[in-house]
């Protein structure tokens, strides 16, 4: 099949357990990606419709992208990836580009589309005076549109991930549309211990490595600094031996204090 400009279309092989901490979340999620996929027709027989619409929310690199990776893996349902590269799009190009991602969505359904940054696509409307519809106006309603002829589409769900939830119009907001929204956190102790031994467990690790205490000085990292801390201790165990590198305290340690964490306590939402 030829891959259309960004748009991937397979299954993904990330598993809940992939994803470190997040307990409740993933019990949330995995029962609103479940459920309108294998029981649709439990759906239908009680004349309720399931959830067509997700918004995940929270700072970067805290796995908005991975858990909806996860969600399709679970479902067996084709990942559709529309990101933000397409919201920047000369007038009618991002336009088109989403409807035929709904289009091949619908098609190969089960199916998942995930909406990165939709804050470019949805942010609220400025309300300026002149006519001009603007090119981010015109995405918002396709979108919209898209998203209400979903109702007669059945296993198609749409995820969308935003760092900014204010900065999203409130058309999208409406029933029918996102009905669930849930706040995916920087990573506590327990979560950044799991997120370190789910990187960790691909390397060959020393008996030395204390996982726990680098996540008691990890405080403020999000999962993607910590995956980028047991890069680094990778790499410098392969510095020390190209060929058989196993990965000690040491390493740890030395990426540990090379790396500093992006958010600050303002930042949490
Ligand atoms: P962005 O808002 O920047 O798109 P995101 O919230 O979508 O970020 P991801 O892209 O899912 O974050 O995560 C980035 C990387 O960090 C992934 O490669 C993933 O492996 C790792 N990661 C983040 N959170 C976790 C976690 N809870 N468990 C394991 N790995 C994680």
């Amino acid at each position: 099949s030829s891959i259309t400009r960004g748009v991937t279309v397979k299954i993904p092989k990330v598993s809940w357990e992939d994803i470190g901490g997040l307990r409740d979340l993933k019990k949330k999620l995995q029962q609103a990606v479940e459920w309108p996929i294998k029981h649709s027709d439990t759906f239908s027989r009680l004349g309720i419709s399931p959830v067509r619409g997700i918004l995940l929310h929270g700072p970067p690199g805290c796995s908005k992208t991975t858990l909806a990776k996860a969600a399709a893996h679970a479902t067996q349902a084709s990942l559709f990836s529309f990101g933000a590269d397409y919201y920047s799009m000369y007038v009618g190009e991002g336009e088109a580009l989403l409807r035929n991602t709904f289009q091949k969505a619908r098609l190969a359904a089960p199916s998942i589309i995930f909406l990165d940054e939709v804050d470019g696509v949805a942010s609220k409307r400025s309300g300026n005076s002149s006519n001009q519809v603007t090119v981010e106006e015109r995405l918002l309603s396709t979108l919209l549109t898209e998203m209400d002829g979903l109702e007669e589409a059945k296993g198609v769900l749409v995820l969308a991930a935003t760092n900014r939830p204010d900065a999203i119009d409130s058309a999208l907001m409406r029933p029918g549309r996102f009905d669930l929204v849930l706040y995916v956190p920087p990573p506590d102790l327990e979560a950044r211990y799991e997120i370190l031994q789910v990187h960790a467990r691909k390397m060959k690790v020393a008996d030395d490595v204390d996982l726990q205490r680098v996540a008691e000085d990890t405080d403020l990292f999000t999962g993607a600094e910590l995956e980028n801390i047991c890069s680094k201790a990778g790499m410098l165990a392969m510095r020390e031996n190209i060929f058989e590198p196993i990965v000690c305290d040491r390493h740890f340690q030395a990426a540990r204090t090379s790396s500093k964490p992006a958010l600050t306590q303002q930042k949490i939402e």
